[in-house]
């Protein structure tokens, strides 16, 4: 992977924009930024670049340089980004979302789920949740069409989180 695209991934990732993460990587040849500057860039109020500064901050992608005290009073803080850490921070957050799927597999593999039998996005429900009704003799339906619940084919939900670790699994291996 190219350095540009890891660090936009990296930028994207972090502040969860592409469009906000390409702005800042514009300004990222200038040697420093401050926040009035971006949220004008950015066509954003200044508590909101704030928001996006810290989060960048928070994944050491971006480090605050030095605060201006201003004349008309207030403050100015200068920034500059982080670019180095990209590699770090995708990677790290990669193996996060590893670690849920890991867990949500193994969730669904102790786990049995009910979803409706019209339409599975409907509705999803673990069985033992809707036991109890059964056991009572009740008929538990789906509550967005009215049709029968029936049990939910696993290994469809296994293999999509398989095939998604693997994916994770060889885009780490190309961060190295
Ligand atoms: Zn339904």
């Amino acid at each position: 992977m190219e350095e540009r695209d890891l660090a936009l991934a990296a930028v994207a990732a972090a502040v969860g924009d592409v469009e906000v993460a390409k702005s800042l990587m514009e300004l990222a040849s200038a040697e420093e930024f401050h926040e009035v500057e971006l949220a004008q860039r950015l066509d954003m109020t200044q508590q909101e670049v704030r928001r996006i500064l810290y989060a960048l901050q928070d994944a050491n992608l971006a480090h605050q340089l030095r605060t201006e005290e201003l004349e008309e009073g207030g403050r100015r803080v200068y920034w500059r980004l982080n670019l180095a850490n990209s590699r770090d921070f995708l990677r790290s957050r990669l193996k996060r979302i590893r670690d849920l799927l890991i867990g949500r597999r193994r969730l669904e593999e102790f786990s049995e789920f009910y979803v409706c039998a019209n339409d599975p996005s409907h509705h999803r429900v673990r069985s033992d949740d809707i036991l109890p009704m059964l056991m009572d003799g009740g008929e538990v339906t789906c509550p967005v069409c009215g049709a029968s619940l029936e049990p939910e084919n696993r290994e469809a939900m296994l293999s999509k989180i398989d095939g998604l670790v693997e994916a994770i699994d060889e885009v780490l291996r190309l961060l190295g």
